[in-house]
């Protein structure tokens, strides 16, 4: 996952940019970068760790102009290291081009191999550097066309926002995987991840880009293309299960509300006598509140979490997210002494998690814990940009819902069925959302991905 910004035409466009990644940080915490374009120039400044502490000082004052992008590093592609940072930018036989994406091209390995059997070199080890190279050998002239030309050949999920000297073009994949949303603020244009994005830098937002559109930015405003070779829908449904910030507006829903109903559905599928609904924080309070509306029980806040500990999950050492959980969240012990309590999570991937907070809520002294998972079994791996482990290490494909039970601790365990999770759709599952983490239904049956799962 990754969450990407663009500015065009405002003043401070780096500052907007800056505030933007901030409101885009829960997206991708490993690395950060600005792109912004001025007087025929492109100016960088890209670095690890957070958005705060990359941009400190008086980094923003030496990006000037009134055009940006942002991008904020999660990966699913490529190392961890500096040379993977985005926006990436070439300097090529037409000028400069930086790009910022989330999402994650599925044959890219191939399309890259095709290129270095011919003698390309590439920098990075990211599948974004691979539409860059695409971009560059293309035969036709202008920017559009050639986006044209090459996005037909990727396969996966793609959020792209490019800066030229002069533009600014944002790409939405044809499947329309991930989130973007198009904002305006006085006379300029704003390209975001998520709408938390524009509400910090007071942004209108206008609408979501729609599944392979390309909407240009230049002098003359904003125009809007489409790719050739309409694709069926496949938003991803774990933006809205776990990834997304509940005050963001995502596939023109409000997340929270989504999450809500999650919590709702779980509470009519699996009720349990009990004397609290606790959430494991944050991921799991939305949904929390709506199980405890439908079932009349108490909702409180028996874990506490310490906001300043980055994402555990993100780390991408293993030892560092066991260590994880205990520094980021605490159970309010009073509260749990001889009580029954349900927990609520958002999923269960590996089960780590899920089985050191289980113990650390009976250390506090409940007297019963009882799991309601607000999703279905993730028994399935990623290949369009979540951050998922193989299949073997995913615990639903290897045991089932009463093993899980007995290995991470509980008295009971229940998942919202597949059924429940399109609670807010009237189309069929699968249909309009791309849920193959719970179903195995890849949208696109591709070889590369039937590769991938063997794994
Ligand atoms: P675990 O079962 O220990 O692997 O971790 C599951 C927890 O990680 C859940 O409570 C989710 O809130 C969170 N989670 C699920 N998917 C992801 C993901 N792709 N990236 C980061 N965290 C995730």
């Amino acid at each position: 996952m990754c969450g990407i910004i663009g500015i065009f035409n405002q003043p401070e466009a780096a500052t907007l940019a800056y505030l933007g990644l901030y409101a885009l940080q829960h997206r991708g915490q490993e690395t950060g970068g600005i792109v912004t374009s001025h007087e025929g120039q492109l100016h960088t400044f890209n670095g690890m760790g957070y958005v705060a502490d990359i941009f400190s000082g008086d980094v923003l004052s030496r990006l000037p102009g009134n055009n940006a992008i942002g991008h904020v590093r999660y990966s699913t592609s490529g190392d961890s290291n500096i040379r993977n940072c985005q926006p990436f930018t070439i300097n090529y036989s037409r000028g400069y081009l930086s790009v910022a994406h989330n999402g994650n091209i599925v044959n890219a390995a191939r399309l890259r191999a095709e290129f270095e059997a011919h003698g390309a070199i590439f920098q990075s080890t990211m599948d974004t550097e691979v539409i860059l190279h695409l971009l560059a050998a293309s035969k036709k002239d202008d920017l559009v066309d050639r986006l044209k030309d090459v996005l037909p050949q990727l396969k996966g999920a793609y959020c792209l926002v490019f800066l030229t000297e002069s533009r600014m073009i944002a790409v939405r994949d044809p499947h329309g995987f991930r989130p973007l949303v198009l904002g305006k603020k006085a006379d300029g244009y704003i390209i975001a991840s998520e709408t938390s994005a524009l509400d910090l830098i007071e942004a209108k937002y206008v609408r979501a880009l729609l599944p392979g559109e390309i909407v240009v930015f230049d002098q003359k405003g904003m125009s809007s293309y489409q790719l050739n070779g309409a694709k069926k829908k496949a938003h991803c449904i774990f933006e809205y299960v776990y990834f997304a910030r509940p005050d963001s507006i995502v596939f023109d829903r409000n997340v929270y509300e989504i999450r809500k109903g999650f919590g709702r559905m779980l509470a009519k599928e699996h009720p349990i006598e009990a004397d609290m609904v606790v959430p494991v924080p944050d991921s799991g309070v939305p949904a929390a509140i709506g199980y405890s509306e439908e079932s009349g029980l108490p909702f409180q806040m028996g874990l506490v979490r310490n906001h300043y500990v980055g994402r555990t999950f993100i780390e991408p050492e293993q030892a560092i997210r066991h260590f994880g959980v205990k520094v980021k969240i605490n159970p309010v012990k009073d509260l749990m002494v001889g009580k029954r309590i349900i927990l609520i999570d958002d999923s269960i991937v590996r089960g780590t998690t899920s089985k050191k907070i289980i113990k650390m809520v009976r250390d506090a002294g409940a007297s019963e814990v009882h799991m309601r998972i607000s999703s279905p079994p993730t028994g399935w791996p990623c290949f369009y940009g979540i951050d998922t482990p193989t299949r073997k290490e995913l615990i639903a494909s290897q045991k089932s819902v009463k093993e899980i039970c007995e290995f991470i601790g509980a008295d009971s365990l229940s998942y919202l069925s597949q059924e429940s999770l399109y609670w807010f759709e009237k189309q069929k599952p699968g249909e309009w959302f791309c849920d193959a983490c719970f179903t195995g239904n890849y949208p696109e049956g591709d070889e590369e991905i039937q590769k991938a799962i063997q794994v």
